[in-house]
């Protein structure tokens, strides 16, 4: 016998048909001899809307009030489970973030989780009970509700996972796995059979959102093995137990496996950046720091940086990157420090992608970037800025060229599926 947590995605929350679907996958885990609980998403779009109410009401919205209003979809979800559950025959019930409780600190709407008490959850599932837990939610110190920032669900399922030391989490989405890239994108995108929480960390936070980036770190941070499957199944398909999706798990783990290692584990994209360039900054010691002091000051998180000394002007141009939704605070800043800063003008541009490759196999190999920058360039894509870590290189270029790009990236370093449609 096992514990399983299982973490079900908007899509496959989106109505009674589909819930009915998530239950009977719920209910076949636990006949399989498990303890079993489930985390559940807002149905498809129900954030998004509910953002919007927000938004309409006050566009300069209360964060605290924020969250009561976008915390209810999964209120709605976690009921609707319990209840199809029951209708199937097998107990169940719900338990809401204030009522086991899943304690965060109080960055509404970015909240994070500090502890969850397990005990009435594991009385629950010791007794055969299907605990069905809404995912997003918590409660802060002050006893008001909190969310843990979008997508923020697979952060709660690692969580749960880990209070109950559960012996997989199985994060149920509308891909049967993870893939080399965004299998909507790339027809030949290949699925991984394995993933090192190093490498789904890095290719989560350059934007393979997939999973929300957080619950990699949680997972890697309190050994969760994670497996990411779909739920759009039938109901012959084979079980879970046999690990049909991919599964994310310690280097060890991924090297005992008989999965061949390949260079690049996958290739990721972002829409969510934006480029700005201060030309003609001063090129003396101070000058970077006045640019950036007031963009840490005001929380805003800034990406790439390229600076072009040119030496017989004693002047530089900086370019950086900051996520879109600061784009307009971040230029009012910086149009404020003119003078402080002296640099001559401030260009932004938000028609930006950025794409990463990540790999570990780029610890011990050379010339990962240079076959990138060959590949882009032979389909005369123009790189704006590079980034790079230890397992990772990203570049930044035009928006319409997001497509071509990912795609020329994944033949270039022989990630294509054989047998795929093209
Ligand atoms: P959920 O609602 O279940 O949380 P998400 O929409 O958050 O689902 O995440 C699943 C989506 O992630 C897929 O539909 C897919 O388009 C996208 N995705 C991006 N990169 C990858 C990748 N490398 N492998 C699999 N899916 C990916
Ligand atoms: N419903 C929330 C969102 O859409 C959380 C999640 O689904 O993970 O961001
Ligand atoms: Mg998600």
């Amino acid at each position: 016998m096992a514990r399983i947590v299982m973490k079900f995605g908007g899509t496959s929350m989106a109505g009674t048909e589909r819930i009915r679907r998530v239950a009977r996958i719920v209910q076949r885990q636990q006949a399989a001899g498990h303890e079993v609980a489930v985390v559940v998403s807002a149905m498809a779009g129900e954030t998004d809307r509910l953002v919007n109410f927000c938004r309409e009401a006050n566009p300069a919205f209360d964060p605290a009030e924020y969250d009561v209003v976008v915390a209810s979809g999964e209120q709605v979800t976690s009921g609707l489970l319990a209840l199809t559950l029951q209708a199937l025959g097998c107990k169940a019930r719900s338990w809401l973030g204030w009522q086991l409780p899943v304690a965060t600190s109080d960055a509404y709407a970015r909240a994070r989780i500090e502890t969850i008490d397990s005990a009435a959850l594991l009385a629950s599932m010791a007794a055969g009970e299907i605990a069905v837990i809404p995912g997003f939610q918590g409660v802060s110190h002050e006893g008001r509700i909190t969310t843990l920032g979008r997508g923020g669900s697979d952060t709660s399922a690692v969580a749960v996972a880990a209070a109950v030391q559960a012996d997989r989490c199985d994060i149920y989405t509308d891909v049967d796995g993870v893939y080399t890239t965004d299998p909507r994108i790339v027809a030949k995108a290949r699925k991984l059979a394995r993933v090192t929480y190093e490498e789904m960390l890095e290719l989560a936070s350059v934007g393979a959102k997939v999973l929300q980036t957080r619950s990699v770190s949680l997972a890697m941070k309190e050994g969760v093995r994670v497996q990411v499957l779909s739920s759009f199944i039938d109901d012959d398909a084979p079980p879970a137990d046999s690990l049909p999706g991919t599964l994310i798990v310690s280097d060890e783990e991924v090297e005992g496996s008989k999965v061949e290692r390949q260079l690049i584990t996958g290739i990721a994209h972002d829409k969510n950046e934006a480029r700005i360039v201060l030309t003609r900054v001063p090129d003396k010691p101070g000058a970077v720091a006045h640019i950036f002091s007031p963009l840490a000051a005001a929380g805003i998180n800034v990406d790439m940086i390229i600076q072009n000394v040119s030496k017989d002007r004693g002047e530089t141009d900086v370019t950086f990157t900051v996520p879109r939704a600061d784009l307009a605070r971040s230029m009012a800043l910086l149009e404020g420090q003119q003078e402080e800063i002296g640099f001559n003008r401030v260009l932004s541009d938000a028609h930006v992608a950025k794409i990463s490759v990540v790999g570990v196999g780029m610890k011990s190999h050379a010339g990962v970037a240079s076959t990138m920058f060959k590949a882009l360039a032979d389909r005369g894509i123009n790189i704006q800025a590079i980034s790079t870590s230890e397992i990772k290189v990203s570049v930044l270029i035009d928006e319409d060229e997001t497509e071509l790009a990912v795609r020329v990236l994944h033949t270039a370093y022989g990630l294509d599926a054989v047998d795929a449609a093209v």
